[in-house]
């Protein structure tokens, strides 16, 4: 009676585990839920219902075979079947209400397998003949209530059942039979094995299928999660890398630039005289500075750099395959390029200039030793005056 809906909720329990505490799907309850949610857990429920169904029409059949062999009456197969076809519409109609939803086990596969368990078993009291229709089915049960129980509704639901079956088996004093008396019971025993065996594969089959999605799932979801980390790898005001992103994609680029002895340079940008700004325009007009520098420098840098905010109105470029001189003169045309920008459409009177220190990577040398050259010539350019660049 029950199958995994978790590639459907396992969406749920990922934005979950980005906005707040993570949900496992048992904590999953209807206020949480969102319509389209409840829809498809709707849905399941109305598949697996479907499924127990058709099982119960299978069962039927067989017991038709035997009724037509005369080995059970007519009354036997009515019974069956009005039973069967009264437990799962009393499950489709608590399902269709929804109601289920409240609980931690919206597949209700607890009281699904002590129904089913005890009509089954009362059938075997019944018509002891035909027992291995029902001791069949009870199998079946068991095997689909395993693949949506908890092991504590797995042990309660298997161990209600070894208590009925002792006593039929050891108690009633029933005749208990395989029948086998004339062509037609061998022809429904035989049917009775062949489409148990069938019935238990296709459970495993569909097992299998809900295993693969799962799979599928996680996959999307770990596409999602990359997704969601590149987007929080970016700062907010400037689109440009954020700081713990750039300090990474420097450590990978010493690491690839001392691999393949290849130069890199890296350069701490610097806004001059930008508290003045703030000050005299105003902290949005500030923040209007930032993305615009940021912007131009996009515009003008290669594909192979990276540009991250370092930190205020400090910027990091890193320049791979940059030897030292090419990287002095990259940094002299950004900073021309920011100074000259018309900056007056902002507010009256402001303009904008950038000072920088640029260092190479020596051999052997660490990010943070790289990072403290720079950082002294970037000292050394404001000391000098601003609007320049000074080399490490
Ligand atoms: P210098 O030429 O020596 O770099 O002078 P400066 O005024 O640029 O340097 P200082 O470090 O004293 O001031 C940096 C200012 O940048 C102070 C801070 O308020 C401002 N700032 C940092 N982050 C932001 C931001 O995101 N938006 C705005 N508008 N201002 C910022
Ligand atoms: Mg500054
Ligand atoms: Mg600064």
């Amino acid at each position: 009676m029950k199958t995994s809906d978790s590639d459907s909720e396992i969406m749920t329990t990922a934005t979950s585990s980005i906005q707040g505490p993570a949900n496992s799907d048992f904590e999953l309850v209807e206020g949480e839920l969102l319509p389209e949610m409840l829809m498809r857990r709707l849905k399941r429920r109305r598949q697996t219902l479907a499924l127990a169904a058709a099982s119960h029409l299978v069962n039927v059949a067989l017991l038709v075979v035997y009724a037509a062999a005369g080995t059970i009456s007519a009354a036997i197969v009515y019974a069956f079947a009005a039973c069967a076809a009264g437990s799962v519409g009393f499950f489709l109609a608590v399902s269709e209400t929804g109601v289920s939803n409240r609980w931690r086990d919206h597949h209700f596969a607890g009281p699904y397998a002590a129904t089913t368990f005890a009509l089954l078993l009362a059938f075997i009291y019944i018509a002891p003949q035909v027992a291995v229709v029902f001791l069949g089915a009870l199998f079946l049960v068991a095997n689909v209530v395993a693949l949506r129980a908890t092991p504590r509704q797995g042990v309660g639901a298997w161990t209600m059942m070894t208590v009925g079956v002792a006593f039929l088996f050891l108690l009633a004093d029933l005749p208990l039979s395989i029948p086998f008396g004339s062509a037609t019971e061998r022809f429904g025993t035989l049917l009775t094995f062949s489409l148990t065996v069938g019935r238990s594969m296709f459970i495993g089959i569909f097992a299998n299928s809900l295993r693969d999605t799962l799979y599928r799932r996680r996959v999307e979801l770990e596409a999602a999660y990359k997704r969601i980390e590149e987007l929080a790898e970016l700062d907010e005001l400037t689109g440009s890398f954020n700081r713990r992103c750039i300090m990474r994609m420097l450590d990978d680029e010493i690491v690839r630039a001392q691999r393949s002895k290849s130069p890199c340079t890296v350069a701490l940008i610097d806004l001059d005289w930008f508290k003045r700004i703030n000050d005299s325009f105003g902290h949005p007009t500030g923040d209007e500075v930032l993305r615009t520098f940021a912007i131009t420098m996009f515009a003008n840098i290669r594909s192979i750099d990276k540009f991250g905010r370092y930190g205020g109105e400090e910027f990091l470029l890193v320049l791979p395959d940059t030897p030292h001189d090419m990287a002095v003169q990259m940094l002299d045309r950004l900073r021309s390029i920011v100074a000259t920008l018309d900056w007056s459409a902002f507010s009256d009177g402001l303009t904008v200039t950038i000072s920088a220190g640029v260092a190479t990577l020596g051999p052997h040398e660490t990010p943070d030793t790289l990072l403290a050259r720079a950082d002294s010539a970037l000292y050394a350019a404001k000391e000098r005056g601003r609007n320049r660049i000074a080399s490490a």
